[in-house]
């Protein structure tokens, strides 16, 4: 499979190389250039796998020319070998026709888990045969430092280091991050705020001499290979509750329309899916947008769902690129739109074309605390923050033609989140027999100011692609 940008401009990738550039050099984001197509027999031929057998049977034809079968089977029995539920992505049954898929029961209990665990190992297969070293540089708020320094671990060639920023991460989350015992992982933290952290890793991606020297790689949702093997669970949901034969719809806690957009790449592979709800709490710029057609800009909101906090959702790039007829310049040119002015509008004919497919539905923290008490008074589940918006957003937004089931995605354990979750059921949710003494582990970090000579030298310190 070869790979194009979004804006047209950057030379095709094989797989390999789109995998290790994550951005494209023209600022666009990599697509397949074709879709794998599935023909409803195809999908019945699914029916029965396990999870890693169909991760395999999905994922194939995107990594094809670039991994051998073995390679693929190998990569994805070690990604999901530590998950703690067997069925890898339980569905558990709210209602005559809802139903929640749990995608947190991987090692930092986030759904990001399940495609950054794949990742690593896919990183492992490529960089081994090149003879080449990288360093994964990041910044976190939360979720995200956590899954990718566990995916990352203990990688001959991978060195990571994760920006957070100090006192303002919540503490399960920071010990996931400091008290990974392996040499490779450096977290850092950081004198400022996400918004420095950030800055901090586009100023060293920036440099492109610096980049060169530590071989700097990004982990982040815009990497096509985070996106495909999210694919994996909407086919594997659809296929127990009764797909090809029948449609399904799913609702997702949305930040940067990364998981979402793996739904939209399922249903162009050929899987009948009739509607995807993306639900967001106060930070609401998709819903605002399926509304009016803006896209438009404005402050971040700290909320509950502080993983959704975002104000860009970088991923809709790819959808616009789709719905577009991939029209790679006009992409460019609301992109350029947006950075520009904070905004940009597409036609009446295009925004109805998404509504064939989409709705938003977006909740604030009082609602969401609403919405979990309820969930449990109800079902006696306990849900996070970011799930209980997916299944809000199922309820308003979701239809009920037909008995199409309608399946809402749980992106983070509520143990996570546990004051919360306290606050909204009464309920304190334990972690997980494999975090339960997480509050006790030795924790090791650095800090470092927020300045970016600081953070060089500390990553060229750290880095062994440096001097080797
Ligand atoms: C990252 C994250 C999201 C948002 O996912 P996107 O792919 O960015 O839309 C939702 N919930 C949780 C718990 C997350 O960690």
């Amino acid at each position: 499979m070869r790979y194009v940008s979004t804006r047209g401009r950057a030379p095709e990738l094989s797989f390999d190389d789109v995998l290790l550039a994550g951005l494209a050099t023209d600022g666009g984001l990599y697509m397949p250039q074709h879709w794998p197509n599935f023909t409803h027999n195809d999908i019945r031929a699914l029916r029965g796998l396990t999870y890693q057998d169909l991760a395999v049977q999905v994922m194939g034809p995107f990594v094809a020319g670039s991994l051998t079968d073995d390679e693929l089977t190998e990569v994805v029995e070690t990604a999901y070998a530590d998950f703690s539920h067997p069925a890898i992505a339980p569905l558990t049954q709210l209602g005559t026709d809802d139903w929640i898929m749990e995608l947190f029961h991987g090692p930092t209990l986030a759904f990001k888990d399940y495609a950054l665990k794949v990742v690593g190992g896919l990183f492992d297969v490529v960089l081994k045969r090149s003879g080449k070293r990288i360093t994964v540089v990041g910044a976190t708020s939360g979720d995200t430092g956590s899954a990718a320094i566990e995916a990352c671990r203990d990688r001959d060639a991978v060195d990571i280091v994760i920006l957070m920023p100090k006192g303002r991460v919540s503490e399960v989350q920071r010990r996931q991050m400091t008290t990974v015992a392996s040499t490779n992982v450096h977290a850092v933290e950081v004198d400022g705020t996400f918004d420095d952290c950030q800055d901090l890793v586009k100023a060293l991606f920036n440099d492109a001499a610096f980049r060169a020297e530590v071989n700097l790689s990004a982990v982040n949702s815009i990497n096509w290979a985070r996106i495909m093997a999210q694919i994996v669970y909407y086919f594997w949901a659809a296929l127990r509750l009764g797909s090809p034969d029948r449609p399904m719809s799913f609702a997702v806690p949305t930040g940067n329309f990364g998981n979402v957009m793996a739904g939209y790449c399922a249903k162009k592979m050929g899987l009948p899916i009739d509607r995807l709800v993306v639900g967001s709490n106060s930070n609401d710029i998709l819903t605002r947008f399926l509304e009016s057609g803006t896209m438009e800009k404005k402050g971040v909101t700290q909320t509950h769902s502080p993983s959704m906090d975002i104000q860009i959702s970088s991923n809709f790039e790819r959808l616009l690129f789709e719905k577009l007829g991939r029209d790679g310049a006009e992409v460019e040119r609301l992109m350029n739109r947006f950075a520009q002015s904070g905004s940009y509008d597409v036609p009446s004919d295009l925004l109805n074309e998404i509504l064939g497919l989409f709705r938003g539905f977006s909740l604030d923290d009082a609602g969401t605390e609403q919405m979990m008490a309820e969930i449990y008074r109800t079902t006696g589940l306990v849900l996070d923050p970011h799930s209980a918006i997916g299944v809000a957003a199922a309820e308003e937004a979701g239809h009920r033609d037909q008995g199409t089931p309608m399946v809402s995605l749980a992106t983070a354990h509520p143990a996570k989140f546990g004051a919360v979750v306290e606050k909204a059921t009464g309920v304190t949710p334990a972690l997980p027999p494999h975090l339960a003494d997480l509050m006790t582990r030795p924790e090791r970090s650095v800090s470092v100011a927020n300045d970016l000579e600081a953070v060089k030298a500390l990553v060229r310190e750290r880095s062994r692609v440096v001097g080797a």
